[in-house]
């Protein structure tokens, strides 16, 4: 059954024409869905009995159903939700000083095939609706409201790639920035991308305030393809060409993920090449730990080396951050505790 969750207001609107209402019946039923969170039609008591009746005949809410949580001593929690076909999928949530992050997938497992990447381990099987988008959002949301807390801060990083995903995950990112819902503001929602460039324009022409991250995780194209097949579809040179329009077009500063793997391409003229690449760009590099992964034997760059790449990157002009890590002492890395449940399944 389609969830509620997949409609964005104006689209639930037109669904509750269709059914004879008015307009203002979307506001009420989003704010029973996202500020009451309602956990069924049954309790939306100002609207018409009928149209309770039509909706809970129609739709469900919740469409993910949690299946293990690790937690992390430093509160990092996994969580393993199974979908309405029995498909599963990992989120994580995130303490930072900062607030509280949320780590949604986009996918069902993931075809890009990075080959540093637990993600891949599984192939796509499909898609997610913006609804299932919603749900990881919304379950995590009610957890934290025992505590008074809320999610503050969005990231589609988890398993999947958000721009093979495009009108979905648009329409989850509409569904929680609305200021009738949950009300994230746009600026708090960031979409990760492995470099598809027809859709980074089509993102650009939308001017959404969305922000964009990139990863990128090598700085010219030879290291890049054996890490990332995607540069052999779109190469550095055409993606850093609408990477540009889409800063320039929309005054946004962009974010570079690199994830730091040992002896790959962790060297000092590595740093150099990525500076050369992205000085002048409105934009910043984010350096991040690699989360070990059995499968594929690549290492965590150490420490001390991370730091001195850090510090050729801002020697060269470029500015950068060094993430710290979180939720290493559980199956943190993208798409590992699904990658182990399902294995176990077989
Ligand atoms: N497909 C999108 C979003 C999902 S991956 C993208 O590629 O951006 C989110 C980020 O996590 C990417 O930068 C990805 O390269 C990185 N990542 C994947 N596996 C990782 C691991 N084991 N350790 C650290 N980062 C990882």
């Amino acid at each position: 059954m389609q969830t509620i969750y997949d409609l964005p207001l104006s689209a639930m609107e037109e669904m509750l024409k269709a059914h004879g209402q008015k307009p203002y019946r979307a506001k009420q039923l989003y704010n029973w869905l996202y500020r009451k969170r309602a956990e069924s039609f049954e309790e939306m008591s100002d609207l018409p009995a009928a149209l309770i009746g039509k909706l809970s005949q129609e739709y469900q809410l919740m469409p993910v159903k949690l299946l293990d949580k690790q937690v992390a001593r430093d509160r990092t929690a996994k969580y393993l939700f199974e979908l309405e076909d029995g498909a599963t999928i990992e989120t994580v949530l995130m303490h930072f000083n900062f607030g509280k992050s949320v780590c949604v997938s986009s996918q069902v497992g993931c075809n890009m095939a990075c080959s540093f990447c637990a993600s891949g381990l599984l192939k796509k099987q499909r898609d997610l609706t913006a609804g299932e988008l919603v749900g990881q959002i919304m379950y995590i949301q009610k957890e934290l409201d025992a505590q008074g807390e809320r999610v503050d801060n969005i990231v589609v990083m988890g398993t999947g790639e958000p721009f093979d995903n495009y009108e979905n995950v648009m329409d989850f990112c509409a569904v929680v920035n609305s200021d009738h819902g949950l009300s994230i503001g746009a600026r708090h929602i960031t979409i990760s991308t492995c470099g598809i460039v027809p859709r980074i324009y089509e993102f650009a022409q939308g001017h959404y305030q969305y922000n964009l991250a990139v990863s990128l995780h090598a700085p010219n194209d030879e290291l890049r393809r054996s890490l990332m097949p995607v540069d052999k579809a779109y190469p550095l040179d055409e993606l850093m060409k609408a990477l540009k329009t889409y800063s320039e077009d929309n005054h946004r500063r962009l974010t570079f993920e690199y994830i730091l793997l040992k002896g790959v391409n962790d060297s000092d003229d590595d740093a150099k090449q990525l500076a050369d690449l992205i000085r002048g760009m409105n934009a910043y590099v984010n350096l991040i730990p690699y989360n070990e992964v059995d499968e594929n034997g690549y290492k965590t760059t150490d420490e001390r080396r991370a730091l001195h790449f850090y510090d050729v990157i801002m020697k060269n002009g470029v500015k950068a951050t060094l993430r710290s890590r979180h939720g290493d002492d559980i199956d943190a890395a993208c798409g590992q505790l699904r990658a182990r449940h399902e294995r176990n399944k077989e």
